[in-house]
């Protein structure tokens, strides 16, 4: 019997370790006693015409009505007739940025410990427009295209994500001395709305820079945001800095305020079904969707039982040099709360 009180999220398990990882998350959130009901969807085994996908428009309108969820990592199937999983959710839902929080986890040792930024990635358009043709045998073309429309809105977001969280500043990341078009757009859109943020110190950073200042020095950044493929190759970058996939969080937001969080890494098919995922980089995601509905207090418990078990070191997964399974380390966070 579905409770009046209870917000309702929707809630991809996903393929591979996603069910796996899912589960830890709905158990942490019984343990915590979350308010959240939620809406199941798996993906489809048969193409659904309504939304060419395997993912059918029922699970897309549930995401739509209930204007929040959390996805598992989803393996797009092999063959032709269909568009990606991930493609259509971010079109048919307009997931317009994609925001990714990166910092170190006390007590995970690696190279920094002072990792804390956040990158925002354009994901409508650029070089994942899937515009691609051969010109004549032996030339082939892709297009990247960058609007007014989509750099403006995901330069808003970031300004806006800046200012309601306390940051100081916004990298605008480019390669506009030789993308002057693209990238050149790209940039005026964010000094347009720069000028609406006097209280933000805004910066633009050539993309080859940025990385060797990341790998040198990642504290010297604070937001960033860029067009779509060098959201996508930043972002693992940075998850590498704090010790990798299993541990970094997302949040896709969309028009009319969907938010959609989403771990960062994928179906991990080679460690499926061993009870050997990772599931924090899901529960922290769950975390950015608690914090969209503005339940703080939830969040900070939630956030705090996983980083004291992972300080505590007793329970560690095993790409974190552990040999906790996924269903002890989830017991432990459990313990924590
Ligand atoms: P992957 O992220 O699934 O795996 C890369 C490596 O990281 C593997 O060794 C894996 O074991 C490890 N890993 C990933 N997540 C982990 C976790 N939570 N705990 C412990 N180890 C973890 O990348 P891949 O192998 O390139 O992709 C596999 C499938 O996932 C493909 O079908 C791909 O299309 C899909 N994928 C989906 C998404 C998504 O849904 N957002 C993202 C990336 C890849």
């Amino acid at each position: 019997a579905s409770d009046s009180n209870l917000i309702r999220a929707t809630l991809f398990p996903g393929d591979g370790i996603g069910p796996e990882i899912a589960e830890s998350v709905k158990q942490v959130f019984r343990e915590a006693e979350v308010p959240i009901e939620w809406e199941e969807h798996y993906v489809g085994q048969e193409i659904d015409p309504r939304t060419q996908s395997f993912l059918t428009w029922e699970s897309l309108e549930s995401v739509r009505q209930n204007g929040v969820g959390l996805k598992g990592p989803m393996a797009t199937p092999i063959g032709k007739g269909h568009r990606s999983l991930n493609l259509t959710l971010r079109k048919e839902l307009n997931l317009y940025a994609n925001v990714r929080p990166c910092y170190s986890l006390p007590g995970y040792k690696t190279r920094y410990d002072d990792v804390n930024l956040i990158t925002i990635r354009e994901n409508t358009e650029g070089e994942y427009s899937g515009l691609e043709h051969q010109v004549v045998r032996g030339v082939v073309e892709s297009l990247k295209i960058i609007t007014r429309q989509a750099s403006l809105r995901v330069a808003e977001y970031a300004f806006h994500y800046a200012k309601t969280h306390g940051r100081e500043r916004v990298s605008a990341i480019h390669k506009a001395n030789i993308m002057q078009k693209t990238d050149g757009l790209f940039l005026k859109c964010c000094r347009e709305v720069a000028e609406k943020y006097p209280e933000i110190k805004y910066e633009e950073v050539v993309i080859d820079n940025c990385c060797m200042m990341l790998v040198k020095n990642p504290a010297l950044f604070d937001v960033l945001v860029m067009p779509n493929l060098y959201g996508d190759i930043i972002s693992d970058l940075c998850a590498g800095l704090i010790g990798g996939l299993g541990l970094t969080p997302s949040c896709n937001i969309g028009e009319g305020g969907i938010a959609l969080a989403e771990a960062v890494h994928g179906s991990a098919p080679d460690i499926a079904g061993k009870n050997l995922a990772n599931p924090t980089a899901l529960l922290l995601s769950s975390v950015t969707m608690l914090r969209h509905l503005k339940l703080h207090d939830k969040a900070n418990r939630i956030q705090d039982a996983i980083l004291n078990t992972i300080a505590e070191g007793k329970y560690r997964t095993a790409d974190l040099g552990g040999s906790s399974s996924t269903t002890d380390f989830t017991r432990a966070i459990c313990d924590h709360l």
